[in-house]
């Protein structure tokens, strides 16, 4: 790719490779050797670097700390049977980042310092990037407020940083959820669309009485009348009734997930019928009453798919399907784990290769 940004490189004298056990590797626990940063001053953002992974210097007033101004992107590099290392549709992961930062009040970050930034950190810590079933490089893209200022108002100063680390599977397991009717996760005209932290923070207390209910998630329901099923947990949530995939709408409340947008794509492809509407819970518990509800999973790119084996609501346990048994969600992670290694034919561009 054209080298756009210029970008001060500092390697690391001594690679932290060997301490990672990359057969037992834990979520969000292992960080590779280096890490992106970029500053925004004055009206602009500046200063490119590559450094090695550390702790950062804050000031205690510092604005993100305390007023939440603070977005992130999730997503996934993958090494294949070729040695190559290859990004998922990380164009569709800056864009998301950039309409964040719109809704936080934050400066949006043109897409070659995303690109470039990470083009370069991964071909830096290419070696950090496992090979082997449901293993890959997690990378975290971020951008937080920098100023040292108590008032609340939008921050003039912010760092955009990329850090990234080797993950295994996510859920291996199919979960048991809980249809949530007293805590919501957004609200209309809220923040629910922007991958901001304040939202994961305020989804803690309720998934929390979720686990200690015995379930693995919450599924969200509208903030006014809890009637229309949103999300679950920090998924995208369909379901297949019949030979129809329904997922909700997005708009302010539903982030706009590219593992979602790659389900609805795919099925399709394969004359699906799709449907993005409001969903209510009545209408799936009913089909799962009648047996018409033949799958509900979740979509996101940590897991992909997580098959729901379980939906609770208002204390009446509904079990589904057979996990074995479902076509369309394992056709699904199938497909989308072959095209994200280059097995299958990238018919939507969706692959992008760094190395
Ligand atoms: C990140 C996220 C998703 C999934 O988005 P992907 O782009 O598929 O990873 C869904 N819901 C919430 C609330 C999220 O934060």
């Amino acid at each position: 790719m054209v080298e756009t940004i210029d970008i001060k490189i500092e390697k690391v004298t001594h690679s932290r490779i060997d301490q990672v056990d990359f057969d037992n590797i834990v979520f969000g626990r292992n960080f590779s050797d280096h890490m992106f940063t970029a500053d925004y001053k004055n009206g602009e953002w500046a200063n490119f670097q590559i450094v090695p992974y550390q702790d950062l210097k804050l000031n205690p007033a510092n604005s993100a700390l305390h007023y939440g101004q603070s977005i992130f992107e999730g997503l996934k590099a993958y090494r294949n049977e070729k040695n190559e290392v290859l990004v998922f549709r990380p164009d569709q992961n800056a864009r998301r980042l950039r309409e964040s930062a719109m809704r936080m009040c934050m400066p949006e970050l043109p897409e070659e310092i995303f690109m470039t930034g990470l083009n370069k950190l991964l071909e830096l810590d290419s070696a950090w990037v496992p090979s082997g079933k449901d293993k890959s490089l997690y990378i975290r893209p971020f951008i937080f407020a920098m100023d040292d200022y108590l008032g609340i108002r939008p921050s003039d100063t912010y760092k955009f940083m990329i850090i990234t680390g080797p993950v295994g599977a996510y859920y291996s397991e199919p979960v048991k959820v809980k249809v949530e009717t007293r805590f919501s996760r957004a609200v209309e005209g809220g923040t629910g669309a922007a991958k901001t932290a304040g939202n994961y923070a305020a989804s803690l207390y309720p998934a929390k009485l979720a686990q200690q209910q015995g379930y693995h998630q919450l599924i969200w329901t509208d903030s006014k009348e809890h009637r229309y099923i949103e999300e679950s947990g920090t998924m995208n949530v369909m379901f297949l009734i019949g030979n129809k995939l329904i997922t909700a709408n997005t708009g302010d409340t539903i982030l706009h997930g590219i593992t979602r947008d790659c389900a609805l794509t795919l099925a399709r492809d394969w004359g699906y019928e799709v449907e993005e509407r409001r969903v209510s819970v009545n209408e799936i518990i009913e089909a799962a009453k009648n047996g018409e509800l033949k799958e509900a999973f979740g979509t996101g790119t940590a897991a992909t798919i997580t098959h729901i084996a379980v939906i609770s609501h208002e204390g009446i346990e509904y079990n589904l399907p057979e996990v074995g048994g479902r076509t369309l969600s394992n056709r699904l992670l199938q497909e989308l784990d072959a095209i994200k290694v280059g097995i299958t034919e990238d018919k939507h561009n969706w692959v992008y290769r760094i190395l």
